[in-house]
């Protein structure tokens, strides 16, 4: 271990040891016992934010940015040690994408309209406070990439986060509210409480100031929101597959789908879930994957086993989730090489571990006769959550009818799924995909309020 690893682990030891002892009373930023204390603080701090200059708004922003950056292996390793999933170097990554790729105040615009009757403008304004729900899967990332966003759009936002990344969503929530101590704004314009539970959450979802909600998180958080009453933005669960057809580079695609696949141990919603691929190139493709890509080719008696290691009468089993392909492994009895980053097998599409989101580095492969076999597949495999998919196709045509038929709200072509969040690919990044909703991947624009102000007979000067 390395000078520089054990001091940032005696770090994480000590801030975690602090948190600890500082369950009641907190005195991490932005941290109340109460939901009702959350709002009201998160109330006030708003109307200070909505009182500053978009440029003030900005420095904050600037400051957060430079804190997630300087807090990102902290941050990261708090994560894998609190929750135990993922992985350290693909949460710092996760962590340097928040800070330079959320999009900020710029993503605030006007839209006007100016001719003989006058000057009429469509401005963006703030809801107020909005209320978080965040999930333990990518939990610091979602809750600075929320905070960004919302504070770029004039809110504040309490959050609601997933009690199994409790300490390392306060720290996240302290450092937020320091950076904007900093940089001139005011303490807790991101709120929560020491103990979320699903009662806080009510208490968040039906108080009066409350106008939105957004919920990260599986279809039963989301179910919840959208019945509360409130707005809401539903980013919920996918089961993204990954479509190889004829004219693929299979090779690459090979490299691409296993890179994506075991991204942060397979957390991300938008990972690869499960391959689909035409009866023509299973066979060269799975020969890549095993030979080059570091995948274990699991025989019919370990699948059965990981069905019955993985997945509970309940649902999944949480001490897999997020967990590396050769600690999966070995919770079967196989010891493998440290280079073997993911778990194939070929399956009908029903099969358990391919059908069900598993978030787990388990790559199951699903033989169709032909394209079109392959399109129903994928489509039936996505289960209708119109989240994300991906294809490895040089055919446009086929990218076309595929992208038609899925109707995600992300479809990646020829790259890693992480492409889709502007990593190795174009475009901004968010950890708040609206599926349900529609929205898509969220932004500082996605939290305002759309206004109408409206000039009559004036101000036109053309
Ligand atoms: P989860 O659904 O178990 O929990 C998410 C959050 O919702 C947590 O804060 C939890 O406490 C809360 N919650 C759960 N049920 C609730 C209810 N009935 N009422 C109020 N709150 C409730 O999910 P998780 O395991 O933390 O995260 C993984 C899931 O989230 C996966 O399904 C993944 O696809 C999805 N996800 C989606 C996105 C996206 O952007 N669409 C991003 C990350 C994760």
């Amino acid at each position: 271990m390395s000078v520089n690893e054990q001091l940032v682990q005696d770090v994480v030891k000590e801030v975690m040891a602090k948190l600890q002892l500082q369950s009641a009373p907190v005195k991490a930023k932005g941290v109340f016992e109460d939901m009702n204390d959350a709002i009201a603080a998160a109330k006030k701090a708003q109307q200070y934010i909505h009182r500053m200059s978009m440029d003030q708004r900005e420095q904050i922003i600037s400051n957060i940015r430079k804190k997630t950056r300087e807090n990102a292996e902290i941050l990261a390793r708090m994560g894998v040690e609190e929750t135990g999933m993922g992985n350290v170097p693909h949460k710092i990554l996760k962590h340097q994408l928040v800070a330079e790729k959320t999009p900020g105040t710029e993503d605030i615009t006007t839209t006007a309209w100016s001719g003989d009757r006058g000057l009429t403008l469509i401005e963006m304004g703030p809801f107020g406070v909005i209320g978080a729900i965040t999930p333990c899967t990518n939990p610091s990332e979602t809750i600075i990439c929320n905070t960004i966003g919302m504070l770029a759009g004039g809110n504040t936002v309490v959050f609601n986060p997933h009690p199994a990344a409790i300490k390392t969503s306060l720290y996240a929530i302290n450092m937020l509210n320091e950076a904007s101590l900093e940089a001139g704004g005011p303490e807790n314009i991101a709120c929560t409480v020491t103990k979320p539970t699903l009662e806080t959450s009510n208490i968040m979802m039906s108080h009066k100031d409350i106008q939105l909600i957004a919920a990260t998180g599986g279809p039963g958080v989301v179910t919840a929101v959208l019945s509360s009453g409130r707005r809401g933005i539903g980013a919920g669960a996918g089961n993204p597959p990954a479509l190889v057809d004829e004219t693929a580079d299979i090779r690459k695609a090979a490299e691409d789908i296993v890179n994506g696949c075991t991204f942060d141990n397979n957390l991300p919603c938008i990972a690869e879930k499960e391959i689909v691929a035409v009866d023509s190139v299973v066979s060269e493709l799975m020969h890549y994957m095993v030979t080059e890509q570091g995948c274990y080719l699991a025989s019919d008696e370990e699948v059965q086993k990981l069905v019955n290691t993985v997945l509970t009468p309940k649902g999944l089993n949480r001490k897999c989730v997020g967990r590396s392909a050769k600690a999966l492994l070995a919770m079967i009895g196989v010891d493998v090489p440290d280079n073997i980053r993911c778990i194939t097998f070929e399956g009908e599409k029903e099969h358990p571990l391919i059908a069900e989101e598993l978030m787990m580095p388990i790559l199951g492969v699903v033989r169709a006769k032909d394209f079109e076999d392959a399109v129903e597949k994928a489509v039936w495999l996505e289960h209708g959550n119109r989240h994300s998919a991906h294809i490895h196709s040089k055919n446009i045509d086929h990218i076309t009818a595929y992208a038609k038929a899925i109707d995600t709200a992300i479809l990646v072509k020829n790259a890693p799924s992480y492409a889709a969040l502007g990593f190795g690919g174009e475009g901004f990044c968010t950890f708040t995909i609206a599926s349900r909703t529609g929205e898509g991947l969220t932004s500082a624009s996605t939290f305002t309020k759309r206004r109408r102000c409206v000039m009559s007979d004036s101000l036109c000067i053309r």
